[in-house]
């Protein structure tokens, strides 16, 4: 296993203190994260929940080192990403990070099985065979009768399973989901949080926002951010 923490016995995968966010708007400074604490230890399952706009994406991009914060440490696998140069950081996020949006954020163009193996364009860890690779994912989604049907032709579900094994093809240890099943009828929804409990079990750290109360019983633990902090309840 790697040591991200120096020889401690708990191996956090994320490490944030005292992160603090806030954005221009005009000549007004908006703080949205005033002040963040946040571990997460490897193969965990954490949900995170709070009003709209209280600043859960804004977190989760800084977490998934698609932003940087103002001040304040994020450790991510060891790394702080502050001190990360650009290609550092799209090495991380190419890697070691697996991303799932509300919106799938599919090619509207490409194939199921060309939108699964997109990620490996530019960035694919040598010696995996990504072809079998992406064929393997789509199976393990349920969709291996739809590779070859693009996203205009899917269902809502069958789009964010695509999206699922999208996130998966550069085999990350960490993924992060924004209201994955947001835009899902409840049944789709429990499909979907049926793989990513399947991925939980199979050790990998998720991280995933929601609205929907009855999606945190499928987390380890809950988290709330409000007014700028992070909460227990
Ligand atoms: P949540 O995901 O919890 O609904 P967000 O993290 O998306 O909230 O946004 C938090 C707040 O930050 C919102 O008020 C939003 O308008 C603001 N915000 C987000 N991104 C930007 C940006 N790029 N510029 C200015 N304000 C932003
Ligand atoms: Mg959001």
């Amino acid at each position: 296993m790697v040591d991200y923490n120096n020889g401690s016995d708990e191996v956090n995968v994320i490490n944030i203190s005292d992160l603090k966010k806030s954005y221009q708007v005009g000549d007004m400074e908006v703080p949205i994260l005033k002040s963040i604490d946040l571990s997460v230890k490897k193969g965990e399952f954490v949900a995170i929940m709070g009003p709209s706009g209280s600043g859960k994406s804004t977190l989760m991009n800084m977490i998934g080192c698609l932003d940087k914060p103002n001040c304040g440490q994020v450790i991510i696998m060891g790394k702080e990403i502050n001190k990360l140069s650009e290609v550092e950081l799209a090495r991380l996020r190419g890697f070691e990070i697996g991303f799932v949006f509300q919106t799938f954020n599919l090619i509207p163009r490409l194939s199921a099985y060309e939108n699964v193996l997109l990620p490996t364009y530019s960035n694919s860890k040598n010696g995996v065979d990504t072809v079998q690779r992406g064929k393997d994912l789509l199976k393990l989604v349920g969709l291996d009768d739809r590779m070859g049907h693009r996203p205009p032709e899917l269902s809502g579900g069958q789009r964010q399973r695509v999206a699922i094994a999208r996130a998966l093809i550069n085999d990350p240890s960490l993924i992060l989901a924004d209201e994955p099943t947001g835009n899902l009828d409840s049944k789709t929804g429990i499909e979907i949080m049926n793989i990513f409990t399947d991925l939980h079990k199979k050790g990998r750290t998720i991280i995933m926002i929601t609205h929907d109360p009855d999606l945190t019983e499928y987390a380890d633990r809950v988290v709330y951010i409000k007014d700028g902090y992070i909460g227990n309840n």
